[in-house]
């Protein structure tokens, strides 16, 4: 087992395997031996037959599965942890949103970052909804405030080039949305003709912010209104 607890690259790929899709693998043959070569950076070989080294492969998985469960949970259980251990922490701090930009678009110097985070409220497309926090840098000299996608100077505010190709949008000073939901969001709209209250309440009976759905999860009966 040193084989793969003392190589990190290996190690770190089967943790991708098993916490992408579990262990069922170390089960089948066929299997096995295809995860065992991508592990082991092996070229891809015919059919595999069944052999010592896949059988211990296979063994070793599931024994350091058992021992060491914490590695293998799932990025979206992972993702969750974290977020929730940093919101308990009083920093929010499962996205950052930061600007890209290392020089002020005036005087093109070296901005400075201000180590205050503000947090906000993250709007994702496969994640829901949850809290993040943005950070800004700036220039003193200019009086400009570098944001995540815009930069202000006194009442001016303007967005940078790129603004489209971000992950995020910062629609107000305490929110910022997913681009994909965006994208997703007007398509809707425009194609289906959908209103945005209609989006909104899919979007929140996904991610079980509804509050009938929650109702219903809990076993209460709602009287649904009448179209
Ligand atoms: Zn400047």
């Amino acid at each position: 087992m040193s084989d793969l607890l003392n190589n990190y690259t290996r190690l770190s790929r089967l943790q991708f395997v098993l916490s992408t899709i579990g262990d069922i693998f170390s089960k089948t043959v066929k299997f096995a031996a295809i995860v065992k070569q991508y592990v082991y950076h092996e070229p891809p070989t015919e059919a595999e037959k069944p052999n010592d080294d896949v059988a211990i492969f296979s063994a070793e998985t599931r024994t350091l599965r058992f021992l060491h469960s914490e590695m293998f949970i799932s990025e979206k259980d992972r993702f969750r942890e974290f977020h929730d251990y940093t919101v308990m922490c009083g920093q929010p701090m499962a996205t950052v949103l930061l600007s890209p930009q290392d020089v002020c678009r005036i005087c093109h110097k070296q901005l400075s970052l201000d180590p205050n985070p503000h947090p906000i409220v993250i709007y994702s497309l496969n994640k829901g909804t949850y809290l993040g926090c943005r950070l800004t840098k700036f220039c003193r000299k200019c009086k400009l405030h570098q944001h995540y996608g815009y930069s202000t100077q006194g009442n001016e505010k303007s967005y940078a080039q790129d603004v489209l190709d971000l992950h995020f949008m910062l629609s107000s000073e305490d929110t910022a949305f997913d681009i994909e939901l965006l994208k997703d969001c007007s398509n809707l709209l425009v194609i289906g003709a959908t209103p945005f209250s209609t989006y909104a309440s899919s979007y929140n009976r996904r991610f079980g912010y509804n509050k009938t759905e929650r109702n219903e999860q809990n076993g209460t009966t709602v009287k649904r209104m009448k179209r």
